[in-house]
């Protein structure tokens, strides 16, 4: 049974730790204990009827299952799109109507969309050969962190800023829109993991360790193309990196690496990792896919890294042009499920990033359409309601009970800093 255990309930994790140490978070959980007791009672009863009583058309019991079981996003870029259109005056911004782009309040509620990424992005700009050019990016991402929680706060009756997975199955459980913070890309913490350490403060628990554009840390995938390696993978710094992510708790997310990069990372990681925008390289050939050799590399067997890879929407990622549709981003879930497993595959759109959707995926009011597809392709509810959000809240807590681990045994903060900063005085105990 606990092969088949309710992907949204599923405690256990990669390193055997308990997902709820005794010591910690003891006073949130009595706080919380009760109504997060009434959320699993439902949720046991939830999926014993669902598995039970599904209606045979796709279409409605794509919907029971998301009535009971809501997306969860692994990538949304409203922020971006806030900052595109509004300059970031959250005043100006009504998400109660229509709104530009691929979700406002009326579409999310359309779509059971029950929590999502927030991504915080900045664009890469030159940081010249060695990375040491400053940029605005630490000024840009904190902006984008303060329009994501201000615009939660603005509809504090829709969203509930969400840092860990109990925040998320409590905002569920009270018909709130669980909302994470991921940052896109890690030259946005200007070669510094003391900023890495305030965003993880501010409430951000992703990080991608490259966009399109190499950094300090590591090689990245390109978009169409992926350029010249510079380190090979990670770099020693970004060893230190993925350990300090780790520590705090910060899922390490791979999507936008290059394939040495994501292979490097998958060994050095304590935690599960996330690919939170990305699709299947064998069912469409881009760097940005992951490739099946990767996928091989994940699973819940001890030789394997436990992960989830969220399913990215942009149509030139899903197929040939013109030929991007629901039916071949199902593709993609189905893949990664053959290859994977099923217990590794999630949802990450996109949405708001991206110019033009698959046909049949125009907004986040589609997404039942999509798993009615996958239930005709005999997907159960226990494979959907994983795909909708539980795979990636099994991650999640195994990222929470690895950082819990390491704290407890003393792990400390890393102090690495980057060799070729001029401007912290030597000699420093740890230099990378
Ligand atoms: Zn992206």
């Amino acid at each position: 049974m606990s092969d088949e255990q309710a992907p949204l309930l599923n405690g256990e994790n990669r390193d055997g730790a308990p997902t709820q140490s005794a010591s910690h978070k003891r006073h949130k959980a009595v706080a919380g204990g009760l109504l997060l007791l009434g959320f699993i009672a439902a949720l046991v009863l939830a999926l014993f009827l669902l598995e039970d009583g599904l209606p045979r058309n796709p279409v409605k019991a794509a919907y029971k299952i998301l009535d009971k079981a809501p997306v969860i996003d692994g990538h949304i870029d409203l922020p971006w799109l806030v900052r595109e259109l509004n300059g970031n005056n959250v005043t100006q911004v009504d998400l109660r109507k229509a709104f530009p782009g691929h979700l406002d309040i009326p579409r999310i509620k359309q779509g059971r969309l029950g929590g999502f990424f927030w991504s915080v992005y900045t664009p890469c700009e030159d940081s010249g050969a060695n990375f040491t050019v400053p940029t605005n990016s630490v000024r840009d991402t904190l902006e984008q962190i303060d329009v994501s929680r201000l615009l939660v706060e603005k509809y504090s009756d829709v969203f509930s800023l969400a840092t860990s997975t109990q925040d998320i199955r409590m905002a569920i459980f009270s018909g709130k829109v669980a909302s994470m913070i991921g940052v896109e890309g890690a030259h946005q913490v200007g070669n510094s993991l003391g900023a890495l350490r305030l965003y993880y403060a501010l409430g951000v628990r992703y990080m991608t360790l490259t966009h399109s554009c190499t950094n300090a840390f590591a090689d990245s995938a390109g978009i169409f193309e992926t350029p010249e390696p510079v380190h090979g993978g990670l770099s020693p710094l970004g060893v230190e990196l993925v350990y300090e992510m780790n520590r705090l708790g910060m899922l390490v997310d791979l999507s936008h690496t290059s394939d040495l990069t994501a292979i490097h990372a998958l060994k050095v990681t304590k935690a599960p990792v996330i690919w939170s925008h990305s699709s299947a390289r064998a069912v469409h050939n881009v760097p940005r896919n992951v490739p099946d050799d990767i996928l091989k590399m994940i699973g819940l067997h001890k030789s394997k890294k436990d992960a989830v890879v969220m399913v990215n929407f942009a149509p030139f990622f899903v197929a040939k042009e013109g030929e991007a549709d629901l039916v071949a981003v199902a593709n993609h879930i189905d893949h990664i499920g053959r290859v994977a497993g099923r217990k590794h595959v999630g949802i990450g759109s996109d949405y708001d990033g991206i110019g033009s959707t698959p046909v049949g995926l125009d907004d986040v009011s589609y997404y039942p359409m999509l798993f009615a597809e996958l239930y005709k392709r005999g997907w159960t509810a226990r494979d959907l309601v994983g795909l909708a959000g539980g795979n990636l809240l099994r991650v999640f807590e195994g990222a929470e009970a690895t950082a819990r681990f390491m704290q407890e045994r003393g792990a400390q903060p890393s102090m690495a800093r980057y060799d070729k900063r001029p401007d912290l005085p030597r000699p420093l105990e740890k230099e990378l």
